[in-house]
């Protein structure tokens, strides 16, 4: 809804609530340039955040040009803004769009040849050219207006980045799906979640933030409590672990890290009976 407003405030410039806006925030600027500012509302601040999905979608249709700039404005179909893609244009003096429309209304096909990478200069060649003034579209809908169920869409993709960019204790899908499924007690799945996320309050972790509390494991006194060294290295963890049924589940595995112990213990249980029982077992006993 956020970024809808903040549609309505980029394209509907005689708006009363655009207007207000602009006489508080961006002055001498537009809606998609504008900055936080000083003493800026709550509103405004989120209107600002709504932005970012709204930015990831729009599109100039070029008219008489003058309003849209050649680098940072999205304005060639399926393509970034031309900064992202090509750094810098060798004529440093281009800057607007009209700059590359002769007076034909026609493009510069001579300038936008000798300026830009071939790729980027057949895209702008493709581009239409409108009667009248620029004007800001929105790409994903045929119409060019804002939908709330597209906006949505790139809202999921913006706060649920792709698998391949999350780190890799996230990605481990089959682990997931084997943990949630397991039959024991929530709190239990919650604390091995924790624990493969380093989410639990040991010492290690408390001493980085209060320093008053040692880092030092309380039972062996000798290396630094880490949600590895507590729940598997440290000598009683180590001993529960040589104990059938579990041993077999573990072996000997070197890791530093506790995700990648249960992911193998996971990945041991080979989903028989007995061996899911063994992982509720390992759960139960961490
Ligand atoms: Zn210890």
């Amino acid at each position: 809804m956020l970024a809808k407003q903040g549609w309505r405030i980029a394209t509907k410039l005689d708006s009363l609530v655009s207007k207000l806006y602009k006489g508080r925030y961006f002055r001498y600027s537009t809606f998609l340039k504008a900055e936080t500012g000083h003493n800026s509302s709550w509103a405004w601040r989120s209107l600002l955040e709504g932005r970012k999905v709204l930015e990831k979608g729009l599109l100039w249709k070029i008219g008489r040009g003058n309003s849209v700039r050649i680098l940072e404005d999205p304005w060639i179909k399926n393509s970034l803004p031309i900064a992202t893609v090509q750094n810098q244009i060798p004529n440093t003096q281009l800057e607007w769009v009209n700059q590359l429309i002769n007076n034909n209304r026609q493009w510069d096909e001579h300038t936008i040849t000798t300026n830009f990478d071939p790729d980027i200069a057949t895209r702008i060649l493709q581009t239409e050219i409108e009667e009248g003034e620029d004007r800001l579209t929105w790409a994903r809908e045929a119409s060019g207006t804002y939908s709330v169920a597209t906006g949505y869409k790139i809202a999921y993709h913006f706060f649920h980045p792709p698998m391949e960019q999350l780190p890799k204790v996230c990605r481990d899908k089959k682990m997931w799906k084997a943990l949630w499924s397991l039959r024991c007690a929530p709190k239990i799945k919650v604390f091995i979640w924790n624990a493969c996320h380093d989410g639990l309050a040991v010492r290690g972790r408390l001493n980085k933030r209060f320093h008053n509390i040692p880092n030092v494991c309380p039972r062996c006194e000798e290396a630094e409590e880490s949600v590895n060294h507590c729940l598997i290295q440290c000598h009683l963890a180590n001993q529960t672990w040589q104990l059938p049924p579990v041993n077999h589940l573990i072996q000997a595995l070197e890791t530093q890290m506790f995700w990648k112990w249960w992911s193998h213990v996971v990945h041991q249980s080979n989903h028989t009976t007995q061996g899911t029982k063994n992982v509720v077992l390992a759960a139960v006993l961490c």
